[in-house]
This record gives C-alpha cells, structure tokens and sequence, in this order.
C-alpha cells in the first residue's frame, strides 16, 4: 500500500462512449480534482448527446468480480456510486460494500435527462442508500425516492432532503438545477436541516450533458483529500460551474453536449 497524496477514487457506474457522463465523466472529473479514479462498468449503454439507444447490464457475479479485484489490492479512499442498472447489480454493490471502510456518494441514476430509463426498478435502490454517506439526487429522482411529487420551489426541495436525510441516516445534496431563475443553488443537508448552501450564477448553454456524474465524482475526490463535505462541495461546485462555463468550447455532437472539463 502506498503512502502517496493522491487519493484513490472509485466510480461504480455505467459507460458513456460519447464520453460526456457517466464512468468517463467521473474519471475526467476525478483526475482534474487531483485523485487517482479507478472504475467498476455496471453497464454498457450505445448513446450519444441525443439520447440512449441501448442498455447492456454486467451481471451481478462479474460486477462483484472487478468489485473483488480492486478491494484486495488497492486502498479506496472514497468511492462514486452511480448507475445501477437493475436490482441483481444493486445487490451485487450492496453486498460488495459490507467489505469495504470508505465514504460513499450516491448519485441515485434513474433516468437521463434525455428521458432514457437507466435503472429497470427505482424502489430497489433504497437498499443502498442508508450505506451512503450523502446521496445526490437531482429534484426527480429525490421525489422518486419519497414517492412524493416533485417539488416546485427550492424551500420544498430542502424539506424533502432533509426528510431523505433523516430517513437514511446520510447527508443529502439537494441540487436546484433544474428549478427556473437565475441562480442555481445546492444545498448539503442532514436530518437536523441546511449545513451549508452555495449558489453560482445560470449559465446559458445546452451542454450540460454528465453534470451530475461530474459533481459527485468530484464531491467525493475533495472529500477523500479534506475530510471535510462542506469544503468539498465549494470546491466541487465551483469546478463543476467553470466545467459548464467552457462546455461551449467542445464541439461534440448536435444534442445535448457535455460540460468541459
Ligand atoms: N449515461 C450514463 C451512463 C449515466 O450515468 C448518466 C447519468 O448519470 C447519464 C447517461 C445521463 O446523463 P445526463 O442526464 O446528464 O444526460
């Protein structure tokens, strides 16, 4: 084992090929954050800044496999969850996870914003999510996961965070992208309320493509290097904001294009 600055990041979660999300988001994002990103694939999807065309799932047995090989050789410092795909991958991970001492950021991947279903059963995720240490849903999927509907306002969505929260023992990023205004707050929040919040400024562009792979991803390399969520987050979303502000200097396909990093 070694006693190197770099931390060691693990992603868990599905391929892009067109390389704006998922595994190759997070390991993009991982290294301009200064960690070292190692990735487990749950799933093969053919998709491009258009859309998903396809879904080939690991089975659980091979997902454990590469789970396996890393935790015998190398420390984790910290490890990304994101897509899951189906419930026989879940368990896989789940069960993986009793094995292993590291912080864990759960982005809880549903659906694209293409629409594109990316986990087969929402509900089998709840197995998951009091192992996390903070769980990272956009306003959908935080819904989805309280079987409430979405909140319309950023004061709703911390109520329903906390709520998430609390029922799992975690912290929650709520994340207020995808509410209309100029202003785009997250908000770290416990069982007890708002721990911290920043806010950046809207950016006008398209090419958002990954944005929430590139933010837990990042939240969890900061976290690894500082031992301290809310620093991370700055860090994290401050990252994630110059990622959007140069995504217009790519050039990559007519839909919706990936942030820059
Ligand atoms: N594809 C994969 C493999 C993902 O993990 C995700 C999101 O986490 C997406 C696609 C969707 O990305 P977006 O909603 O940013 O388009």
């Amino acid at each position: 084992m070694g006693g190197g600055p770099v931390k060691n990041i693990l992603s868990i979660a599905g391929s892009d090929p067109s390389g704006g999300a998922g595994i190759q988001a997070d390991l993009k994002a991982i290294a301009a954050n200064g960690g070292y990103g190692m990735c487990v694939i749950t799933a093969l999807t053919a998709q491009n800044t258009q859309g998903v065309s396809a879904v080939q799932a690991i089975g659980g047995e091979f997902v454990l496999a590469q789970l396996e090989a890393i935790s015998a050789d190398v420390q984790i410092d910290a490890i990304k969850i994101g897509m899951l795909a189906n419930a026989e991958v879940i368990r896989a991970v789940n069960g993986w996870l009793d094995t292993v001492d590291a912080p864990v950021v759960l982005d809880p991947v549903m659906v694209a914003t293409s629409g594109d279903r990316l986990l087969e059963d929402e509900a089998v995720l709840d197995s998951l999510l009091d192992r996390a240490s903070v769980i990272t849903p956009n306003l959908l999927e935080l819904a989805s996961l309280l079987r409430e509907p979405a909140a319309a306002s950023w004061p709703q969505a911390l109520e329903q965070a906390q709520c998430l929260a609390a029922k799992h023992g975690s912290l929650v990023l709520a994340k207020g992208g995808h509410l209309a205004g100029e202003l785009c707050p997250d908000a770290l929040v416990s069982g007890e309320g708002v721990l911290a919040e920043f806010s950046n400024p809207r950016l006008d562009t398209k090419n958002t493509h990954g944005t929430g792979c590139t933010l837990s991803s990042a939240l969890a390399t900061l976290f690894a290097a500082s031992g301290d969520w809310v620093c991370a987050l700055e860090k994290a979303k401050a990252y994630l904001f110059r990622a959007i502000g140069a995504a217009d200097e790519l050039n990559v396909g007519s839909g919706h294009g990936p942030v820059n990093h």
